[in-house]
């Protein structure tokens, strides 16, 4: 064989064993990644196998297109099937006939969407017990795999039952509770209106009890009946004040009371309480002062009607309560802001006292702390009650220090508005003479004849000519034909009641004098003040009237002016 072939033939055997290498690295790589591939694989599988084996979700996997299905163990450790009994018509069967329909529903849903579906059903267990499954079914995006997740909710379905029976029970009891309030309110309101109404009644008799006995105490008498009539008048008062009292409590209690809110002088309103009962605390020898701060603004706004009421049943509960030494009203300053001002009131007294387990109680309606001290002064046990209600109501609060046989300390705060700006002018002063009545013509509107008789009476002392109309409908016929200076107006009348008659009146006088009108009534709740000048009257004397308020009221009115102070 010639050199050449030999060389060639070397030549391609090399080439060949090149390749062969070449092809067999290439091969044995393959091997490798195909290797590699099948220990993915296992361990994917190993993954799901695990995955569905711990899994406490209820797992189904349907392959599409033939349909074969496997069930994980939660089958069998929730509801007691084993994966090999369960196929998909089983499934069905197993759960409860009223939840099947929704169930197909959800299976309709997801063969025409690539989402998922969720739908809760009862599925029965193999020991025949119920349990809620939440359901949540997905197709694989390539759609040969159907996957049924279920999650047990039984636990939760349960509570949420119980969470709604509460909230059902909450619900119920709330609204017990304001049929009971709306009761409460309607009994409170219909006792108060029922003591408004006995006051009435009661007062009206008053009226005349307490009219009657002024005026036979300005006839000439002997000393002993003046002594008597005295002490007729002295009840009579005093039993009006325990009716007065009753009636504000139950006014305050069913919450009618009305307040105001007007600028007015503390200094002044403190001292009117000291000066009106100065003649009592002499009259015991107390020594009775007053300090107010001098921090305190001079005008404050609030309603100087209620601190009064308050601070002169405490004044006076200390003079009542305290046999000698002293009574002493404190104001100060303990809060103070752009828009409010709390005021603390004290009164001490060097009396009697509090024992401790009293002193709580001392506030509730009707309680009097038992002993003699108590029944000898007299009272109904509702002062510090109203009290209570009024401070309470305007946002204070009222508590005693004490201690027995040497002295309480009573106190209150109270908030308060600071000055107005403006302070309003004076109003001018009118001094009038003794006569100042005299001929001052008065249409009395009573249809009380008892009334009608004190009142004309109490009226012609002062010189009044009068007239009387017993009923409103009369009235408006009188003044038809004579001319008045005022009219004195009952409120409750047969025929036509005193509101009627003043709207009637004030309508007839249209664009002429605008004669006054003066309730005079034995109503006295709040409002019916309110009534009467809505009505278009001018002043409110409530029965039953004294002389003395009567013509203050008439000289208001009616009077004529002997000078005018400024
Ligand atoms: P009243 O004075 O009409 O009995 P209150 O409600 O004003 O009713 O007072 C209730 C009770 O509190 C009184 O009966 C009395 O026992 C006691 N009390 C009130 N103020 C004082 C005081 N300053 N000192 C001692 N006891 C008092």
């Amino acid at each position: 064989m010639p050199g050449f072939v030999l060389e060639f033939t070397v030549g391609i055997l090399l080439v060949a064993v090149v390749l062969l290498v070449l092809q067999f690295g290439r091969i044995r790589r393959l091997r490798q990644a195909l290797v590699a591939a099948e220990a993915d694989r296992s361990h994917e599988a190993h993954l799901a196998a695990e995955l569905l084996r711990s899994s406490t979700d209820l797992i189904c996997v349907t392959t599409l297109p033939d349909g074969k299905t496997r069930f994980n163990a939660c089958w069998e450790s929730l509801l007691g099937y084993r994966p090999e009994e369960l196929s998909p018509e089983r499934i069905e069967e197993i759960v409860h006939a009223d939840d099947r329909e929704p169930l197909r529903e959800a299976r309709r849903m997801l063969e025409s969407c690539d989402g998922a579906v969720g739908v809760e059903s009862r599925v029965i267990a193999r020991d025949g017990t119920l349990r809620w499954i939440a359901w949540n079914w997905t197709r694989s995006p390539s759609g040969d795999l159907l996957c049924q997740v279920g999650r047990d909710i039984t636990d939760i379905k349960h509570w949420q039952g119980e969470l709604e029976e509460s909230t059902q029970e909450l619900r119920q009891r709330n609204e017990d509770l304001a049929d009971a309030l709306r009761s409460a309110r309607q009994a409170t309101k219909l006792k108060s209106e029922f003591v408004a109404n006995t006051s009435h009644e009661i007062r009206t008799p008053m009226n005349a009890v307490v009219g009657m006995t002024e005026l036979l105490l300005t006839t000439p008498l002997n000393e002993e009946q003046r002594e008597y009539a005295e002490m007729l008048r002295d009840s009579a008062k005093s039993l009006l004040s325990i009716l007065n009292d009753l009636l504000e409590f139950s006014r305050l209690e069913a919450r009618s009371a009305s307040f105001e809110t007007e600028q007015f002088d503390i200094r002044e309103a403190v001292s009117a309480v000291i000066h009106l009962l100065y003649p009592r605390a002499m009259a015991s020898n107390l020594t009775l002062s007053c300090f107010v701060s001098p921090d305190l603004p001079e005008m404050l706004v609030g309603d100087a009607r209620r601190l009064r009421q308050v601070l002169l049943n405490l004044v006076s509960n200390a003079v009542k309560f305290t046999d000698s030494g002293k009574v002493v009203a404190r104001v100060g300053i303990v809060g103070e802001t752009k828009e409010r001002i709390v005021v603390r009131f004290e009164v001490e007294d060097s009396g009697i006292g509090i024992a401790p387990e009293d002193r709580e109680r001392i506030f509730e309606p009707f309680i009097q702390v038992e002993g003699s001290a108590t029944r000898k002064r007299g009272g109904t046990g509702l002062g510090l009650a109203i009290c209570r209600q009024i401070v309470e109501s305007l946002g204070g609060s009222i508590g005693v220090i004490s201690k027995p046989d040497s002295g309480s300390v009573f106190w209150f705060t109270m908030p308060f508005g600071p000055q107005e700006k403006r302070v309003a002018e004076p109003e001018k002063e009118l001094e009038f003479s003794a006569d100042a009545l005299v001929g001052v013509r008065i249409l009395l509107v009573e249809d009380n004849a008892i009334n009608q008789h004190l009142t004309r009476r109490l009226l012609e002392k002062e010189g009044c000519v009068v007239g009387i109309a017993a009923s409103g409908r009369l009235a408006l016929e009188v003044l038809k034909q004579e001319p008045f200076d005022l009219v004195l107006m009952d409120v409750q009348m047969p025929d036509m009641d005193g509101l009627t008659a003043t709207i009637e009146i004030r309508k007839s006088e249209a664009g002429t004098r605008r004669i006054p009108i003066v309730a005079l009534t034995a109503n006295a709740m709040d409002g019916d003040r309110e009534q009467c000048f809505t009505a278009g009257m001018d002043d409110y004397l409530s029965k039953p009237v004294s002389r003395e308020s009567l013509r203050r009221c008439l000289l208001r009115w009616a009077g004529r002016p002997a000078s005018v102070q400024t």
